[in-house]
């Protein structure tokens, strides 16, 4: 039954962890911080249909920024704006959780808006502590999670 479901997927949250259902990095649809907010990009942007675009610079896997898409409602392509004047007007608070945060913590983070930051956003970035390799170990970003993640991982029907 279809409650059951639920009720079965809302006792996972406890053991399954943001690695479970995050967007990998490969996957996510992103701006480089040097972009220019021409015709073709905002239209890009617009194509893609997400409402929250991580901003790298330089690699993808160093996410600097959040962009909202409403934050080009002001924005006139003609202008050419380069990203950056956007980012750094906005300056939204990133919100950044490890790979084995239970689902369940990751949803009350989610709820309450991260403790650091007032402006809730209903997405993280993920990462992991890399500790193979020779090296000093180091933070390594895996994708995103979102509170769709979730709530998919919550109502899904098996
Ligand atoms: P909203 O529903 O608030 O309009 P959205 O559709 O942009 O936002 P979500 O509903 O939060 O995104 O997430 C839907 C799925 O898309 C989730 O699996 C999430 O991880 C993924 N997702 C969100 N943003 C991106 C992005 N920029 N690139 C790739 N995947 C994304
Ligand atoms: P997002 O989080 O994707 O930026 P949003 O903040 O516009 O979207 P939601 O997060 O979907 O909206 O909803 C937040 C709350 O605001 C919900 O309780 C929703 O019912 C309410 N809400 C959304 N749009 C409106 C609106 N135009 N007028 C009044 N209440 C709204």
């Amino acid at each position: 039954k279809e409650e059951l479901n639920i009720i079965q997927g809302a006792l996972e949250l406890r053991t399954k962890t943001v690695e479970d259902v995050l967007t990998p990095l490969s996957d996510c649809y992103m701006l480089s911080s040097d972009a220019v907010l021409d015709f073709c990009t905002m239209s890009d942007v617009m194509q893609s249909g997400f409402t929250r675009i991580p901003v790298y610079e330089n690699d993808r896997s160093n996410i600097v920024d959040i962009l909202f898409v409403k934050d080009l409602a002001f924005v006139d392509p003609d202008d050419c704006t380069p990203l950056k004047t956007i980012t750094q007007f906005y300056k939204h608070p990133m919100h950044c959780v490890f790979s084995d945060t239970k689902l369940d913590v990751m949803l009350e983070e989610f709820k309450r808006g991260n403790c650091t930051s007032p402006c809730k956003s209903h997405l993280a970035v993920v990462q992991r502590v890399n500790s193979e390799g020779e090296g000093d170990p180091f933070y390594e970003v895996m994708g995103i999670v979102t509170l769709e993640d979730v709530i998919e991982e919550i109502i899904k029907s098996e």
